[in-house]
């Protein structure tokens, strides 16, 4: 078996290395030095993005047909690949990774001819409607009613209830929401998948404090409330009753990122900051046996992940998903990504903490106390704390667990 890069495919890695050089700039690397998920504030993620539009790679994973670039499977890797070890920002999911491909499949062509455009273009920001307060892991029993209508201004749903943990729902243009339009039927076939407009009138967005501690511009989860939110017919994707169908769907490419790349560069990070940090008795860190086993396990995780990555990635083409092994990417993706996050915390010891609060300040212009520690050390607390979530989101990893028990192993 030849691993090795085709001639024309290394081109094509120079090709996009010469374009970050250009196109990530001192300001975007300014916001990334600060974040504490790999998600800058609305205005530089827009810009990011839509350079990456105006390249003609904002979505490398959608069809050629809708506006994606035609890669293949060993481009989309290296794309992927060289933006990481760069440490550009990462693309907000929720619109083009996430709700477009469920438009692609399932929406009328009025419909992809109303979003897909201005999802392409970063035009419009999306947040995702599924948790509610009592519906997370058994999200089947979400309670959000919507009761159908029709009046002098046409068909309708009128919205009552909340959704919860509502990622980046301040920023958002429209929300792709699921909802109980029947609650006769079994629990799962009462849902449907409907587009809200996010400046319709009942809508109320209430953020909701993180552990991370609270960062300019950088307010994560919210809860949304509803009250007689009135959305029309139109804007439900598929039949009514079918949207469970259409929201699994969407979970396989919410779970099906890859790993790999970022798990490499967070890694070479962890390497840096333990090549300058001292160990107990003054040598270098990185030279610890100790310090060198946890990396070199780390490693070992995150290179064994990419190979899982590489073998079902190149047997889908463009448009489409894995399927329930994105269950698997997610589940050690986001145990490998906490475990990186913790042994930064280590290398960088005692500098790592207290720059939660005075970092923060520091590197926003308000600064609060002294600085008692390199820059390097100022997002690791925060980011430390910051990926406890990814265990969490898009399904809990217990939850990975059953569906790969189920529909992996056919246990
Ligand atoms: C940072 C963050 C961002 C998020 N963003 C969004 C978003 O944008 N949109 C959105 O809709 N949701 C979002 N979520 C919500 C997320 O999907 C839910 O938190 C998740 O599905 C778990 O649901 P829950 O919080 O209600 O916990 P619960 O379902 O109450 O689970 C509590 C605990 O019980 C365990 N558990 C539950 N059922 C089982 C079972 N059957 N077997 C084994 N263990 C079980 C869980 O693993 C967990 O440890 C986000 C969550 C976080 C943390």
């Amino acid at each position: 078996m030849n691993l090795d890069f085709s001639p024309q495919e290394l081109q094509f890695r120079d090709e996009v290395r010469a374009w970050i050089k250009e196109a990530f700039d001192p300001g975007l690397k300014a916001l990334m030095a600060r974040t504490k998920n790999g998600y800058l504030d609305k205005e530089g993620q827009v810009r990011w993005q839509k350079k990456l539009f105006e390249r003609g790679w904002a979505a490398p994973n959608w069809p050629e047909e809708y506006g994606g670039p035609g890669w293949s499977p060993a481009q989309r890797y290296l794309f992927q690949a060289e933006t990481a070890a760069a440490g550009c920002p990462t693309v907000s999911p929720m619109g083009l990774k996430m709700v477009a491909p469920v438009i692609m499949k399932y929406g009328t062509p009025a419909q992809k001819a109303r979003f897909l455009p201005p999802i392409l273009r970063s035009d419009i920001w999306w947040c995702q409607g599924y948790s509610e307060p009592n519906s997370g892991s058994d999200l089947a029993s979400l309670q959000m009613r919507a009761e159908r209508g029709n009046d002098a201004h046409g068909e309708h749903y009128i919205l009552n209830g909340s959704k919860i943990w509502t990622t980046h729902a301040q920023w958002a243009d429209w929300m792709f929401c699921l909802v109980r339009t029947s609650r006769d039927a079994r629990r799962q076939d009462g849902i449907s998948f409907v587009l809200v407009d996010m400046r319709t009138p009942g809508i109320t967005v209430a953020p909701l404090p993180t552990l991370d501690g609270p960062v300019e511009g950088q307010q994560e989860v919210n809860q949304v409330f509803f009250e007689d939110v009135r959305v029309p017919v139109e804007n439900r994707i598929g039949e009514e009753g079918l949207g469970w169908t259409y929201a699994k769907y969407l979970l396989e490419f919410e779970r099906g990122g890859s790993y790999g790349p970022m798990l490499r560069q967070q890694l070479a990070k962890v390497a840096r900051i333990a090549e300058k940090e001292p160990g107990e008795d003054g040598a270098r860190l990185l030279d610890d046996p100790g310090f060198r086993r946890k990396l070199a396990e780390l490693h070992m995780r995150a290179a064994a992940l990419e190979a899982s990555e590489l073998r079902l990635f190149s047997n889908v083409s463009s448009g489409t998903s894995i399927g329930a092994a994105s269950s698997m990417l997610k589940l050690v993706g986001t145990e490998t990504i906490q475990a990186i996050s913790e042994l930064a915390v280590e290398a960088a010891g005692p500098y790592a903490l207290p720059f939660v609060q005075d970092g923060w300040g520091e590197l926003q212009g308000r600064a609060t106390g002294p600085k008692v520690g390199p820059d390097y050390a100022a997002p690791l607390a925060p980011r430390y704390f910051n990926y406890r979530k990814a265990s969490i989101y898009a399904g809990s990893n217990e939850i990975q667990r059953n569906i790969i028990a189920k529909l992996v192993l056919g246990l």
